[in-house]
């Protein structure tokens, strides 16, 4: 069915995930109706929607990885596994009448800005529409990574991605190869252990495991919830303010690791007697510099016979089902399932969307994410990323940082209200380099960068574009309002020429690449004196690969 063409909304929102969800609630209390959100699949949940794997479970306290203005206080347990957040998802979708404004199997093709019209043009699978301002809430956990391994064509056995577990699959009895040994993958070998024929997992880089805290929460405590919300809200602010507390030893005291490692070497221990295996999956980085992993069954797992671990890597697939690790050994399996992560710092929305000069996004980030208050690109007026670069957490909810990015957004379009006219806020260059810069200088002493690891926070270049260096609490305040300040204020050109609006900076935005936004008067005078630097702040010197190994 054809949607019909060029219809116009004050918003467009990309993706229906925690991040779309939560902004058209959002804007719907800010009084926006007129938005839609752009679902390229047939049902909420995003990236929670996708991961369907056996075992799939969020490893936030479910008290604090959801809405804090949808408060659940039925959670059955204090980490809830995928089905029950996909549950949440819907109900927050019908709770806050968000479906009207959900276009499902909308995907974006491309949103291309019109600078004469000062909005974008979003082409989608189901045709054209217009909006004055994109918000994109993709995610980063969106699009899965499948290496590309020699001879993987030619492998004859079944094939699948963590994030695109096939159901109808039956893997009891079968020979059955893990790649990858994530936080994906380390849920997935407890819960199909107990039934595969034979399982290998291919380790390329062992993972820090901790125990997981996991339980039930009691019919009492969910009572009391419901009852009396102020319990409910109490242990939200505990279960948040732990991880606050916890967030300097990430950013600046790496040393303080220390305990939390052996712990984690202990809770191996208990599980592993091999000595041969424990070397294996013993890391040789600091703790916390890739993401803590939490399970009580991995380790386990590991230990039962039916499992064998190949510490190498994988080199290739040799004939229709051998696949042939980097040590030589080889292995043969029915079913490979790929726990590979998915395509982070390289966002694969930023190949689509096309600013002011023509480039895409992916073009102008060149391989390095960077976004003002992870909201703003330079050259691409009124769109906003949330969970844009430098917002994810090493320890904490991300939901935090997804209400603080949705803050950001209401006030951003409070703003072009105020401003008035058709109206649009393009990112200075210089105050998303500056900021972009302030971020890098401080990620030199996090263990993300000091740790010794090489992980997916870290991109094409080196640079973690991906974490946020600090505390939740500083993220919200950073994004509590849009400083003009920091944004050229484009207007659309007036209708009769030679009449330019005196009191408002009259621009159309040029389309030469290198262009800068000069100082410009009105909303945007006194961000910037002198020129706007042309080039991103260099990659950090001290390389995380290798540094504290
Ligand atoms: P991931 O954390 O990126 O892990 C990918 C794994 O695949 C790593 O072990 C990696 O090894 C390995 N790998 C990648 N390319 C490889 C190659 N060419 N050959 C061999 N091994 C390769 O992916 P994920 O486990 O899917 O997790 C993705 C994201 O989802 C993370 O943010 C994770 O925290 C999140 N997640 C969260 C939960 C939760 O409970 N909240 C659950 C699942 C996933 P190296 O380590 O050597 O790179």
């Amino acid at each position: 069915m054809a949607e019909r063409e060029h219809e116009h909304v004050r918003v467009a929102v990309i993706g229906s995930g925690f991040g779309g969800l939560g902004a058209a609630v959002r804007l719907r209390r800010a009084g926006i109706t007129d938005f839609v959100v752009l679902e390229r699949r047939g049902a909420v949940g995003g990236t929670w929607h996708d991961n369907s794997y056996p075992g799939c479970a969020c490893d936030v306290p479910s008290h604090l990885y959801s809405f804090s203005f949808a408060p659940n206080p039925d959670w059955p347990r204090n980490f809830s596994g995928q089905a029950h957040i996909q549950a949440y998802l819907e109900h927050v979708a019908d709770t806050f009448g968000l479906r009207p404004h959900i276009r499902f199997h909308h995907e974006v093709e491309q949103a291309e800005w019109d600078a004469d019209e000062l909005r974008w043009v979003v082409r989608t699978s189901r045709g054209t529409l217009t909006a004055d301002v994109v918000v994109s809430a993709t995610g980063p956990l969106s699009d899965p990574k499948i290496p590309d391994i020699p001879g993987l064509d030619g492998f004859q056995g079944k094939v699948f991605h963590s994030a695109q577990w096939d159901h109808d699959y039956d893997l009891r009895g079968k020979r059955v190869a893990m790649i990858g040994t994530g936080a994906s993958a380390i849920q997935i070998v407890p819960a199909v252990q107990p039934t595969v024929g034979r399982l290998t997992l291919f380790q390329r880089t062992p993972a820090w495991v901790m125990p997981r805290m996991d339980r039930k929460i009691t019919g009492a405590e969910r009572w009391l919830h419901a009852k009396v919300p102020a319990t409910r809200y109490l242990r939200r602010q505990l279960l948040w303010g732990i991880r606050e507390l916890q967030v300097s030893a990430f950013t600046k005291h790496p040393g303080e690791l220390g305990l939390v490692q052996r712990l984690a070497l202990a809770h191996m221990k208990r599980a592993i007697k091999d000595p041969v295996l424990r070397e294996q999956l013993t890391p040789d980085y600091r703790i916390g510099c890739k993401r803590i992993l939490l399970s009580n069954s991995y380790y386990p797992a590991l230990a039962q016979d039916n499992v064998d671990l190949v510490a190498s890597g994988l080199r290739e697939f040799r004939g229709p089902n051998t696949l042939v690790a980097s040590d030589g050994t080889e292995t043969e399996a029915d079913a490979v399932v790929f726990g590979t992560g998915f395509h982070v710092t390289d966002m694969p929305i930023a190949h689509r969307i096309k600013g002011a000069d023509g480039r895409t996004l992916a073009e102008e980030w060149n391989g390095s994410m960077e976004s003002l208050r992870g909201a703003s690109a330079a050259g691409f007026p009124n769109f906003l990323t949330i969970i844009g670069p430098n917002t994810g957490l090493g320890n904490s909810s991300m939901i935090l940082m997804i209400e603080a990015q949705l803050n950001y957004m209401v006030d951003y379009l409070r703003q072009l209200d105020t401003l008035g006219g058709r109206v649009a806020l393009d990112a200075r260059r210089s105050a998303v380099h500056a900021w972009s810069h302030r971020i890098q200088e401080r990620m030199q002493r996090t263990v993300w960068t000091t740790g010794g690891c090489d992980s997916w926070y870290l991109d094409a270049n080196g640079r973690n574009t991906t974490v946020w260096p600090g505390t939740t609490t500083e993220f919200r305040r950073a994004t509590r309002e849009v400083r003009l300040e920091e944004y050229t204020v484009l207007r659309a050109a007036p209708a009769t020429a030679g009449a330019p609006d005196e009191t408002a900076p009259t621009r159309k935005p040029t389309r030469k690449p290198a262009a800068q936004p000069g100082a410009t008067s009105g909303a945007g005078s006194g961000a910037t004196a002198g020129g706007e630097p042309a080039a991103k702040p260099a990659a950090p010197s001290a390389s995380a690969k290798g540094a504290a190994a």
